[in-house]
């Protein structure tokens, strides 16, 4: 594609310096058909004429020899200007000699006197500009206005010539700050691409023995292609002395990644990815800060494809089942039974059965999981139909809805059609949405939570406590049922902290009059530390662990006998 607007779509400027009338007429008469022309007498005025009213000029037509300013020292001042450098200079001349002087100097191209034919030199005027118009094109598209560093195409582009000539085991290194969204929140814009462009320039400065370059590739990752270096410790421990403080607090931190000594026969985006891969490993981590790319995550990987490849078809066979929970009602003498939870399990013809751990976050992580989430609903209404013409006894279950669920705009009509499929009311199909969900986007939460109460549905808070805002969520978001995290329950009888904890958000709960569910409840002793705080339901392997829908028929024939 030409990315050239022709001279008949817009007239570009040019100007001719000259201090001879006649030269200055013989050429604008030429010059006149294509462009508007723009006069000065010599290279001061040019120069002051630039400087004022006649920034946009395209092309600059120079005499040599001029009073008060030459043509040379025109050309030497605009090489030097930030603003005025990018104008191509044609140079006018009837000496040999000089020519190649103006051109070393950094002047384009030359027409000589006596003037050429008209079109001849039209012709080179089109071409100068055009070439000078591709080339600052190209340029705008190689660094990244915020922290000049190459863009991401530009610098994978440069690796490729590097690598056509020489070829060496370098490092890949990803880089990425923690909580970078945060630093926009909290402080705007300004100070996150203030952010930004030190983070550029303390890794230029620290990594420059052995950078060779580097980009920013996404929003707060940088890449550098980095010569090998055997240990990164001090290095990183260097970098973030140097970083210090966003606007005085917080302390801006940076995890890397690093795919080291790669084959270079690979191509470099995979490198890259890879040392990405290992830079995502450790998000979230406080102790660690470096990760290398290694056997253990190339073939953590390769499984994670697998996955990927196998998912549709698992759901086309009916691999996934899903297995159902009890939860029970403690508050009388014998526990009665509640609800249920839906939790997912891959009966992989090959790999064996595959937990939900294994999978749901690498789901999550692509969008796959509304597939998923979708089948394990459909599945668990069914299975609340069946019981209930089995039985004659209508048992709620919960399913899981993660995060990237509550962004679809059709998640209501989703789960009211397979509702209605099944004959089912909206309390009877429970939902149980993260906690971590709120940090996500609190305003579409609290926004879709409303809105799937207000249409019947009973909102589930799962893993309660586990993220940062779970205090403030509590007092915005509406829900029926709390869902105490696991990690609660573990800690409670090695730790006062966790057992203070849990009667607080027991206190809480009660105060907004919303029941406690405690998850993860294997022994009595827990059981009776919850009973006695006021929980009211308990999940966990003390009464079953998750078990498929046949193994749960046991619990619901006790029930009702
Ligand atoms: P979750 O929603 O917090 O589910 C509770 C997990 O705790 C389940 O693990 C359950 O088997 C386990 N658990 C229950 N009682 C005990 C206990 O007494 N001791 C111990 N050690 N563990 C107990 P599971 O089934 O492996 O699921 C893990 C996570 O995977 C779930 O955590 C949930 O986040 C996710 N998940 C499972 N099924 C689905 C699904 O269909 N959709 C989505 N989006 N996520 C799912
Ligand atoms: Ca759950
Ligand atoms: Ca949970």
């Amino acid at each position: 594609m030409d990315r050239f607007i022709s001279a008949n779509e817009y007239k570009r400027r040019v100007m001719i310096v000259d201090d001879e009338e006649i030269n200055r007429l013989m050429l604008g008469n030429i010059l006149e058909s294509e462009y508007e022309v723009v006069f000065a007498t010599n290279g001061q005025e040019a120069w002051d004429l630039l400087h004022g009213e006649e920034k946009d000029i395209s092309l600059l037509l120079l005499d040599l020899l001029m009073p008060v300013m030459d043509g040379f020292a025109l050309i030497s001042k605009l090489k030097e200007d930030d603003e005025l450098k990018r104008i191509p200079v044609i140079v006018m001349t009837s000496e040999k000699e000089a020519e190649v002087k103006s051109i070393r100097q950094g002047a384009s191209d030359f027409i000589t006197k006596p003037y050429d034919m008209p079109e001849v030199i039209l012709a080179r005027c089109e071409r100068i500009i055009k070439l000078s118009e591709e080339t600052t094109l190209i340029r705008s598209t190689e660094t990244d206005a915020v922290t000049g560093l190459f863009t991401r195409d530009y610098f994978f582009e440069y690796i490729r010539q590097i690598e056509a000539h020489f070829k060496n085991r370098i490092d890949a290194l990803v880089f990425n700050i923690d909580h970078f969204h945060l630093v926009n929140e909290m402080y705007g814009r300004d100070t996150g691409d203030a952010t930004l462009r030190h983070v550029a320039e303390t890794l230029e400065e620290v990594l420059r023995p052995n950078a060779i370059i580097s980009c920013r590739a996404e929003a707060d990752t940088f890449y550098v292609y980095c010569a090998h270096i055997e240990d990164y410790k001090p290095l990183i421990a260097k970098i973030q002395e140097k970083l210090g403080n966003v606007s005085g607090s917080s302390k801006i931190r940076l995890r890397l990644g690093i795919f080291q000594e790669a084959d270079p026969d690979m191509e470099a985006e995979q490198r890259f990815d890879r040392a990405k891969i290992a830079c995502d490993r450790i998000r979230g981590d406080y102790s660690t800060y470096v990760a290398y790319y290694d056997k253990e995550l190339y073939q953590r990987s390769i499984y994670h494809e697998r996955l990927i490849k196998d998912m549709e078809e698992a759901i086309a066979n009916e691999d996934f089942k899903v297995f159902f929970q009890p939860k029970y009602d403690i508050t009388s003498d014998i526990p009665k039974l509640r609800s249920a939870e839906a939790l997912i399990r891959w009966m992989h013809p090959e790999l064996g059965m595959i937990s939900p751990g294994d999978f749901i976050p690498l789901f999550e992580s692509n969008g796959l999981i509304q597939k998923v989430d979708h089948y394990v609903w459909k599945k668990a209404a069914k299975q609340i139909r069946e019981w209930k013409e089995k039985y004659n006894y209508s048992i709620a279950v919960s399913v899981n809805v993660s995060r990237i669920d509550i962004f679809d705009p059709e998640l209501q009509d989703k789960l009211k059609e397979i509702l209605k499929e099944n004959g089912l009311a909206e309390n009877e199909l429970m939902l149980e949405i993260t906690e971590s969900a709120y940090a996500d986007n609190a305003n579409t939460l609290v926004e879709v939570t409303e809105s799937l109460r207000n249409a019947g549905f009973l909102i589930e808070m799962d893993d309660f406590g586990s993220g940062y805002s779970s205090l403030n969520m509590i007092t915005t978001l509406p829900i029926d049922v709390l869902k105490l995290d696991m990690k609660f329950v573990r800690n409670m009888e090695k730790d006062e902290k966790s057992m203070k904890l849990v009667e607080l958000i027991i206190d809480i709960a009660k105060f907004l009059n919303v029941p406690v569910v405690a998850e993860g409840v294997e022994a009595q002793s827990q059981l009776d530390t919850l009973k006695k705080m006021g929980c009211e339901v308990i999940q966990g392997y003390y009464f079953s662990k998750p078990v498929p829908a046949e193994d749960f028929e046991q619990f619901i024939e006790k029930e009702i006998s």
